[in-house]
């Protein structure tokens, strides 16, 4: 049974690694995961990331990478080695949010437009379409299943304006005042509240549709789908940026230098405020004499925060790399499903 976050406090509690170990032997007993992803441990990414120290060069997304395509990897994405690590300190990464956000709103509107019975996203809002049921069903016995292919559909809807507003808002045609991603943009995406409010408006638009009705009709089913959806929004970006290898998709997000920063920033967008994006630091590792250095909102502890993010967000990225060791058209949906319950609240 799983149990939602209703009230959507704390960002972090949406990766609720719990049980993992029951969850594991289970899809391992069907033979859907061959080995336990390191969810227990310190990934091997996290530990070349500490190395480093910096946050600034290739880590957990290059090794990923490495995982993806048998350690072969093209000399323009491997970064750490090259004399421009150098000059990071000087160089302005001032647009690399903008590229970044661009390129993932790019990644999701195509593959969104192309949701056929095939493609990865079905295979994504399938798992979850089916999770919905299971609530749905929990919720009441007697409750009539609602169709798995026009929830998909619904959700393919919902993901499409949500993801279409977000693009159309950090480009210049139809945003000129736009040069830099902020929180309020950020978070359309990838805080948990934001996001959920705008697919309870997308719905609403869409109340005529049965399956929306009905979920409009339930505030706790409806909260509910919206945390489902949120997660498999995220894994679904997740997927497309370590899985993806097309020069001007995934390839293009993981060649930009400070791409493992907003990665963090995708896991946990409350650090987003703390971000020098000019700098491509974060406040505790700038300079001290920035206007995000010296800021006065900066939460006690907030190292330890930036660390424990980090390690979550290597976790994922391992925990995916692990979950899905083939390419993207070969992904299965009880592989997402497996997905969804490490990542999911479970009890
Ligand atoms: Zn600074």
């Amino acid at each position: 049974m799983i149990s939602m976050d209703i009230e959507f406090d704390y960002q972090n509690d949406v990766y609720g690694f719990l049980d993992f170990e029951n969850i594991d032997k289970q899809f391992q007993s069907k033979g859907i995961i061959d080995e336990t992803p390191s969810l227990f441990s310190i990934p091997t990414h996290f530990a070349a990331y500490s190395a480093e120290n910096s946050g600034q060069s290739a880590s957990y997304l290059i090794k990923a990478e490495e995982d993806n395509f048998g350690g072969k990897l093209t000399p323009n994405i491997s970064r750490s080695n090259d004399s421009e690590s150098k000059d990071l300190g000087k160089k302005s990464h001032s647009k690399d949010s903008l590229k970044f956000s661009r390129k993932i709103a790019k990644l999701l509107v195509e593959n969104l437009a192309s949701a056929t019975e095939e493609s990865v996203v079905s295979v994504f809002l399938r798992a979850s379409s089916k999770i919905m049921n299971s609530i749905h069903t929990a919720f009441d016995e007697k409750a009539q299943v609602m169709p798995t292919e026009d929830l998909i559909q619904s959700e393919v809807s919902i993901l499409q304006q949500i993801w279409k507003e977000f693009r159309d808002c950090l480009s210049y045609k139809k945003n000129n005042k736009i040069c830099l991603v902020k929180p309020e943009h950020w978070n359309r995406i990838f805080n948990r509240k934001t996001f959920a409010d705008q697919a309870i408006k997308a719905c609403q638009l869409m109340k005529n549709d049965p399956s929306i009705k009905l979920l409009l009709n339930n505030e706790c089913l409806l909260k509910c789908f919206c945390d489902i959806l949120f997660v498999v929004n995220l894994l679904m970006v997740f997927t497309l940026v370590i899985k993806d290898g097309s020069p001007k998709g995934g390839k293009f997000i993981k060649e930009i230098e400070t791409a493992d920063n907003l990665i963090v920033l995708m896991t946990n967008p409350d650090l987003f405020q703390y971000y020098n994006h000019r700098s491509g630091k974060f406040a505790s590792e700038c300079c001290g004499a920035c206007k995000i250095c010296r800021s006065k909102g900066i939460p006690v502890g907030f190292k330890s925060i930036l660390e424990n993010t980090r390690v979550k967000t290597s976790m994922l990225i391992d925990t995916i790399s692990k979950v899905f060791p083939t390419n993207l058209q070969k992904i299965q949906e009880e592989q997402v499903i497996y997905l969804l319950s490490v990542v999911i609240q479970s009890s």
